[in-house]
């Protein structure tokens, strides 16, 4: 089983100290969450599950962490400042906003006959739609919205901004990135050439991106900040199409090596119309976030995306290249990344694949597929969430049967910090034992660990396990081993 739908899950998160509306004191800011305790050990677990198993556990892969603000130009170069937008449109009769490709696909998919009607930004949107907020069908025109958050640097910037906008623009702008991605683009031959590393190899990095979102919802899945995994591996031209399809398998298999139910992915292929500037085939994993909607191709929306950036990128930001009147299209890189094949005695622009996943769409992905409820034998509800243990916040909770009674307190404090540097370890003695129990099962621990009476004769501890309540007598002094054998199974 999974959650019946994300607002399960909205509430599950709050209650349970997972993920809180942030600025809630104030009012909230729309689709802005802060993670609780729970959620911020969720996520790293999660983000330290994806570096393991890119980065550790192969042979071909070094990490990075580029700045989050970079050399306006990057953004030049890499097409974003031209192309990074959403088409919106007004309606004129309520002032409603909407992204206008969004209106229209809804429209195509009541009306398959008008998929020929395709729509351009900056053109007369199609009259034949209503608003949803009020159903009239008076529109402005569409016209592009770049998603990029501007800034501007410096301390300057403000004052001079006030006496010459125009020399501002073009010395001050910066942008919060849209995406990990350009800052491994830039730094590919630093890490190359310091690292030694031979086509094919990947640069993998995590970190928070930013993108002004028009319509961000549905809790964690769009939000204006968000965090991004993403990896974009360098091959030889011609051995691309074979890296793409390994990297979509290797992607797919690792979120349900995490426990994500297969009913629940998909891989879609994006049509030729869909596909970004600089793609020649993407791939995006597709989990069923929406389960309760009627329509069944409506469950689904992309968790991650797996694209062939081509040589796109390392070309758009190399000095050489040549346009068609032997001008250098890139006037203002200093570097070429063209890279020199020693066995091969070729030089090349290395085609990229990259997985780009989000840290957040993640722990949605695996909160709602955890979620399961179970009754007790006295007949009460539970919730139990299934996470792996790899993600579990938390990985054992250590309870006394009796908290007045300070020798078995005192055992299970002692029990508790000594697994401490191991694992994640909590104690409880907050209300009687069925209580603590359901308590660690909604929160995804996978073992609590119960000291009672004859624990202080026999120096045994009961481990019950979250999936199967099963209960099982070890020796203190195994406690340890025993408990890192099932985590890591
Ligand atoms: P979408 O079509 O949903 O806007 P995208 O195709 O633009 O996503 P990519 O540029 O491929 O997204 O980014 C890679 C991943 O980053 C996405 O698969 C998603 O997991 C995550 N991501 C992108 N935008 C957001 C956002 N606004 N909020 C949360 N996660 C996001």
């Amino acid at each position: 089983m999974s959650a019946p739908n994300i607002e399960t899950i909205v509430s599950l998160a709050k209650r349970r100290g997972f993920v809180f509306p942030s600025s809630e004191i104030y009012g909230g800011l729309g689709s802005a969450w802060d993670y609780g305790p729970l959620g911020v050990e969720l996520c790293n677990n999660v983000k330290r599950a994806w570096w393991r198993w890119m980065v550790y556990e192969r042979d071909d892969m070094e990490g990075l962490d580029s700045s989050i603000i970079l050399n306006r130009a990057v953004w030049k170069y890499s097409g974003h400042e031209e192309t990074f937008s959403d088409p919106l449109v007004d309606c004129k009769k309520c002032n409603g906003r909407f992204r206008a490709d969004k209106l229209q696909e809804e429209y195509e998919h009541h009306h398959p006959e008008a998929r020929h009607l395709v729509y351009e930004t900056k053109i007369r949107f199609n009259p034949n739609i209503k608003c949803p907020n009020c159903g009239a069908s008076d529109w402005t025109d569409a016209r592009p919205f770049n998603l990029m958050f501007r800034t501007q640097l410096g301390a300057t910037a403000e004052a001079a901004n006030e006496t010459d906008e125009g020399d501002i623009y073009l010395s001050n702008v910066a942008y919060l990135r849209p995406e990990t991605a350009q800052g491994i683009f830039i730094n590919f031959h630093l890490v190359q050439q310091t690292m030694r590393r031979k086509v094919p190899f990947g640069i993998a990095q995590i970190g928070k991106s930013f993108r002004n979102e028009v319509t961000p919802g549905n809790f964690i899945f769009r939000t204006r900040e968000f965090e991004q995994m993403e990896m974009e591996y360098f091959v030889r031209p011609g051995e691309d199409e074979t890296a793409h399809q390994e990297w979509i398998d290797n992607c797919y298999n690792w979120y349900a090596s995490l426990g994500l139910s297969r009913d629940n992915l998909r891989l879609y292929e994006q049509p030729k119309e869909e596909l970004a500037h600089y793609a020649k085939r993407t791939v995006d994993i597709h989990y069923r976030f929406f389960p309760e909607r009627a329509d069944e191709e409506k469950h689904w929306d992309e968790l991650m995306g797996i694209a062939n950036r081509t040589d796109f990128d390392l070309k758009a930001h190399s000095k050489n290249p040549l346009n068609e009147e032997g001008k250098r299209v890139n006037p203002d890189s200093t570097e070429d990344l063209s890279y020199f094949d020693e066995a091969r005695k070729e030089r090349y622009y290395p085609y990229v694949i990259e997985p780009a996943a989000g840290v957040n769409r993640s722990v949605l992905a695996f909160l709602m597929d955890a979620y399961s409820e179970r009754t007790t034998e006295k007949g009460e509800p539970r919730v139990v969430l299934k996470l792996h243990p790899k993600l579990a916040p938390i990985k054992v909770a250590v309870l006394p049967l009796a908290k007045n009674k300070p020798e078995i307190v005192g055992m299970a404090k002692a029990i508790k910090r000594s697994l401490q540097p191991l694992m994640r370890a909590v104690y409880d003695d907050t209300g009687g034992i069925g209580k603590l129990y359901a308590r660690q099962d909604e929160i995804g621990t996978p073992f609590c660990v119960t000291v009672d009476h004859q624990s202080l004769e026999d120096e045994a501890v009961t481990v019950r396990d979250r999936d199967t309540w099963e209960q099982e007598r070890i020796k203190v002094a195994d406690l340890q081993q025993h408990l890192q054998t099932r985590l890591i199974k």
